[in-house]
This record gives structure tokens, sequence and C-alpha cells, in this order.
């Protein structure tokens, strides 16, 4: 008899959602920016700082609207790294504009700042710094070669809600950032995200690219007395229904990251013999980094085969994944990036990746199975 699956993921439900999606349908109010999103705009803008918060309807979309808010035109170009997911790239493309791949730190796996200068042209517009696994990217750094460029400072925080780079929120460190609450992210509407403007020159701009292109949301407020078609956007918000979901997640955000960060913690506590071992590396979060528990991933030893530990990981009935494959080595990377200097990190540490189950409910006897399972794979080489 094998013992009960231990799923990757369980989106976690606060039990207020389909009350508060109750309240929007009671409202009368099903279209966009209604009541509940507002509430999530401001929570967002007062939990971050950011001038302006925008529910979008994913993080994606908020990433679009980065590109089009920067005026990016063809063959211009955005630093960034090449272990991310599809849209920190994709999202620049669509606007023609090539994203120029180069290599990760060893420790927290974001893209490595001292290889940043040397990857700027005259064609650079932008650096993206994406926060894996919530761990903050070095801003100050990143920040400081940007202003001796005068490049705009973009931040994909997709994953990165409720931590903190020296006591600054992820995503509003920034000329723009972005959060996305997928049902995989830590704080979810399904499908969801948010725009965070901090830098005032582009509130405006922004809420015109996310209104289809129109001064809409200024005549909601009564500033213009009829709306009309200001420059290009598209269709960027959600629905009534998903802000009210995302309401009762935003009003727990702090006790969803305070449980995702015990169990986290206690992977860390199980797993050190076997770093000790050599067999995995466990995360490492820098001191100026408060991170949030997105994800527990190990780094396997070279010698061990991490096929065959998944397999194993498998057959216990432990789902437990890699996770991107670079985008410089996919084939619309290859065709509409360019990469600067070597990916070795991106291409040796992408390769001994596991992420292991992690969500709310997870218990310490399942962990310890994880654990032994885990132990038990990485012995086997
Ligand atoms: C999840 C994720 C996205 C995309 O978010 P969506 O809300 O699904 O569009 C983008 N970038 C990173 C780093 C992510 O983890």
């Amino acid at each position: 008899m094998s013992e009960p699956r231990i799923p990757f993921n369980r989106p976690y439900m606060t039990g207020n959602e389909f009350g508060y999606i109750g309240e929007a349908n009671a409202g009368f109010v099903l279209a966009g920016d209604g009541p509940f999103t507002k509430r999530c705009n401001r929570w967002i803008e007062e939990q971050t700082g950011a001038a302006k918060a925008l529910l979008t309807h994913s993080c994606t979309a908020a990433l679009e609207m980065m590109a089009l808010l920067l005026n990016l035109e063809p063959g211009d170009e955005v630093i960034m790294p090449s272990f991310t997911f599809v849209s920190t790239a994709n999202a620049f493309v669509l606007r023609g504009a090539v994203p120029v791949f180069v290599d990760i730190r060893p420790d927290t796996l974001n893209i490595d700042e001292t290889l940043i200068e040397a990857a700027i042209t005259p064609r650079t517009k932008a650096i993206m710094a994406v926060h894996y696994a919530g761990v903050g990217c070095e801003m100050d750094t990143i920040q400081a070669i940007a202003e001796r460029h005068g490049l705009y400072v973009l931040e994909d925080a997709a994953q990165g809600i409720m931590a903190r780079y020296k006591g600054r929120p992820l995503g509003s460190i920034g000329h723009l950032g972005a959060l996305s609450f997928h049902e995989t992210k830590n704080v979810i509407s399904g499908e969801g995200g948010a725009l965070l403007v901090n830098d005032p020159a582009f509130a405006q701009r922004a809420e015109i690219i996310r209104e289809k292109g129109t001064d809409r949301s200024r005549f909601f407020r009564g500033e213009v007395d009829k709306y009309t078609w200001q420059e290009v956007g598209s269709s960027f918000l959600p629905g009534e229904i998903v802000a009210a979901f995302l309401w009762a997640q935003l009003e727990q955000a702090a006790s969803i990251t305070a449980e995702r960060l015990s169990c986290w913690g206690r992977y860390h506590l199980l797993l050190e013999d076997l770093e000790r071992e050599n067999l995995l590396r466990r995360p490492i979060i820098p001191e100026e980094c408060e991170h949030n528990a997105h994800m527990y991933f190990v780094l396997l030893s070279d010698d061990v085969d991490r096929q065959a530990a998944l397999t194993y990981l498998k057959r216990e009935n432990i789902s437990s994944v890699f996770h991107y494959v670079p985008l410089h080595s996919s084939p619309a990377g290859r065709r509409y990036g360019r990469v600067h200097g070597t990916m070795n990190n991106t291409d040796h540490l992408s390769e001994r990746l596991v992420r292991l189950p992690l969500f709310i409910g997870l218990t310490e006897v399942e962990q310890q199975r994880v654990k032994e399972a885990l132990s038990k794979a990485v012995h086997a080489v």
C-alpha cells in the first residue's frame, strides 16, 4: 500500500472568498474597478508604498503594460535573467523589443548584478529584476547602474508579495513592478496580478493603457466630462468577482506568509544533514532580504541524477518538480532574445533544481516523509 499522495501545491482558501463574491453579486457590480478592486488597489498601495497600484488580470498583463508604458520600439533592449518565466521576456517581445539575457548568481538564482553593466548598449532601455522565490535581487546595485546609464528599473515581483529587500517591499523599488495572484502563488485569485506604479510620472498613462487606451478612469472620477481614445492600450483589468476573491486573500496575506514561512523553516531544518553530506544545497537568503516562503527548492549535487530522484519521489507519491527551462535555450528565446556573456550558472543550476511541495496545510508528518524520500533518492547515487 503506498502512502497518500502529497501534491506539489494546494491552493489555500481563507473561507471568505465566496462571501465576498456574493457581496459583489448582490451589489450588481461585476465589471472591473468596482468597490472590491478599489479595496485591493488601496491595500496594495498601503502595503507596498507604491504611488499607484492597479489590479490586472495577470502578472503577464502587468508586464505587458510596463512595455507599453516605456514606449518600447523594435530593437530596444531589456536586460533580464534567462532563468525566469516566459512572460518576463514575452511582454517585451510583443513590442518588438529584445530580451538580453545575463547569467544568474549562484546563491539566490537572481540576475547577477555584476554582469549587467557590460550588457548595456545604446539600445538598452531597462533592467528587469526578477525576484526568484520571493528573494530580492541586489536592488541597490541595479538601481545605481540604471541611474548611471539613464535606464528604467522594472521588477517582476510575481513571486514577491510580502517579501522585502532592505525593508522595502518587492515590486515597490524600481520605476514599475508586477505582482501575480495566480493559483500557484502565495496570495491568489485564480488568475490575477497587479501593476505597481512607483514613479508617479507613469500613473495617468497606466490607467489609460489598462482601460483600452481611454481616459475612462478619469471620467468616472469626474475629472473629464466624456471619455475618449487617448493612446494604444488594451483591457488589462479583472472583473469584480476576481477582485472579491482576492480581497479575502489580501486580508490574510500576513498570516498566509507566516504559515508558509514556518513550513519553509521546517524543511530548512530537516534538510540540513543532506546539505552537510554535500548531497544537495539548501536555499540561501541574503541578510538584506526578508523572503515570503514562496518556494522551497534544493539544488542537487552534480553526482545525483535529478531525473532519477524525481522519479523516485513520484513512486513515493510525492509530487516534486523542476523549474524553468532557461529562456535563452528555448525556441522563442533563441529567436527573439540575445545572450550576453556565458550562461554557466543558469544552465548548470536550472538542471540541478528540485522544488518540494509547499502549501498551507502540509503537515510536519508529510514534510518528514518528503525528507525521507528525498534522502533515499539522493543517497541512491
Ligand atoms: C507566475 C509568474 C509570472 C506570470 O504570472 P501570471 O499572473 O500567471 O501572468 C511571471 N513571472 C514570474 C517570475 C512568475 O513566477
